[in-house]
């Protein structure tokens, strides 16, 4: 999402002038587009700071020449006035719901006063209303937000606090969206949420919608290839979407579904409202509405009071299930969490060992699942050019990266291959079938 929402702010930024520009140390801004999700993504925001502090100082020094820091994201809008206090040469404090507003905020410094500026509110006004369209090219896969926000309280987590309160774009606005990215080269749509599964929007029948009606409407559209979503929780898969994964060939046969603990003791504990068999028959009913769909996760390992008995109904969930890719953690205390107050927390080496086991039996299911792969012929979406020369770039229905050879004239496109070389994070394959490309 951090990514959707960087590619939005450059959007808002255009009119007022303002480019991407690779080089750091040619920029006039530089906006750091921040993550409050675990501690050390947080604490990476100062040590960059550090660095910042000195590029400014030696675009002044050298050329005379002002360059703006900006803060956004979640970390901006847990710290808020912590940032200029700690790193006063910052410029611009803006929230994930207010960066629709940095245009003006830009235009409100004074570089003679040096003032500050800080955004952090729950605006009433809806972002997305004021955002200009997509402007830049996405590339033949982009995302789209289309839900923010939290309701669930997990007792670890800080989404709730730092996104706020769930909230759903309308129906109509999320296809114009997606028109106008698909008419622009866009042939694959994640759809993008912290609850992407619990988004319930206005339908442009004037009722409410759930995922799965809107996944049904997208697919309608010619041009768009290819649908996901991501991130879901277990408790809003509900009938309709699953449905989807049965009838809408659009809608990639691979979910991002986590569980964080197979323990159905820390699942409590963590506030998740649902048990592992809960989760296990949801995964039933998703490999009974399409049998060939492929299962990624996050895991948190160490969470308070997490016993070694409560680890292994973790391993044995993983077994059940069979993940083709995951996602795990170290438990993070982060403040204001319910967690974080906890007695019993985990010592750091018994969660670095757990960890290391859990991502060892991950690894291995991936690197199985994509040797299963090899012979397969898939149809693939080619995403770029790769490093080598001839070589492109693209991924599987199940999200794997593969790589082979072919005409650049192919990126955008779907075109047939067949998969010779399966390795842990990567596949080869051969073209075998590119006339009928689309
Ligand atoms: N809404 C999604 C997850 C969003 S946060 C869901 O409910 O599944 C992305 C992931 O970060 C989470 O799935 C979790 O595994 C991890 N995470 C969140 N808070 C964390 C914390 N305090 N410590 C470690 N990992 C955390
Ligand atoms: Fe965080 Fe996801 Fe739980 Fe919401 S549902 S509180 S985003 S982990």
């Amino acid at each position: 999402m951090n990514v959707y929402d960087s590619d939005r702010m450059k959007d808002s930024l255009a009119p007022l002038g303002y480019q991407e520009n690779p080089d750091l140390q040619d920029a006039d801004m530089i906006v750091l587009n921040t993550c409050h999700i675990r501690e050390k993504a947080s604490e990476k925001v100062f040590s960059e700071l550090g660095r910042l502090r000195k590029v400014k100082q030696r675009a002044a020094d050298e050329q005379n020449r002002d360059v703006k820091i900006v803060v956004a994201g979640c970390v901006a809008q847990a710290e808020g006035e912590e940032i200029t206090r700690r790193a006063p040469w910052v410029d611009i404090v803006v929230g994930p719901q207010t960066y629709h507003r940095l245009p003006d905020l830009v235009a409100k410094l004074d570089p003679i006063e040096r003032n500050r500026l800080i955004d952090t509110e729950f605006p009433a006004e809806v972002k997305f209303d004021f955002l200009p369209e997509q402007l830049g090219k996405r590339g033949p896969a982009a995302f789209l937000s289309v839900q923010e926000g939290c309701d669930k309280f997990c007792s670890f987590c800080v989404v709730p606090y730092t996104r706020g309160a769930e909230f759903s774009r309308t129906a109509k606005t999320i296809i114009d969206e997606a028109k106008q990215l698909i008419s622009s080269g866009t042939r694959e749509l994640t759809l993008l949420g912290q609850n992407v599964n619990a988004w319930h929007g206005d339908g442009i029948d004037g009722r409410e919608w759930g995922l799965g009606r809107l996944i049904y409407e997208l697919a309608e559209l010619p041009d768009l290839k290819r649908i996901r979503y991501t991130t879901s929780h277990p408790l809003d898969m509900d009938d309709e979407l699953i449905r989807a994964h049965a009838e809408v060939d659009k809608l990639m046969p691979y979910l991002h579904l986590p569980i964080q603990s197979g323990s159905d003791k820390i699942l409590h504990a963590m506030n998740r409202r649902h048990t592992s068999a809960d989760y296990l028959k949801i995964i039933d009913r998703l490999r009974t509405a399409r049998e060939d769909i492929a299962m990624s996760g996050d895991f948190i390992v160490g969470f308070p009071g997490e016993t070694d008995a409560d680890f292994a109904d973790t391993l044995k969930l993983i077994d059940k299930v069979g993940y083709a890719s995951a996602y795990s953690f170290k438990y993070s205390m982060r403040p204001g969490t319910p967690a974080s107050d906890k007695t019993e927390q985990v010592p750091e080496q018994v969660k670095s060992d757990r960890l290391m086991s859990l991502q060892q039996l991950l690894d291995s299911q991936q690197f199985r699942f994509n040797k299963t792969c090899e012979n397969t012929v898939f149809d693939v979406l080619v995403e770029q050019k790769a490093g080598r020369a001839g070589q492109l770039n693209a991924r599987t229905p199940y999200m794997q990266s593969v790589y082979f050879e072919g005409h650049d004239s192919l990126i955008g496109k779907i075109v047939k291959v067949k998969i010779s070389d399966a390795r842990q994070n990567s596949l080869s394959a051969d073209i075998i079938h590119h006339k009928e490309a689309v």
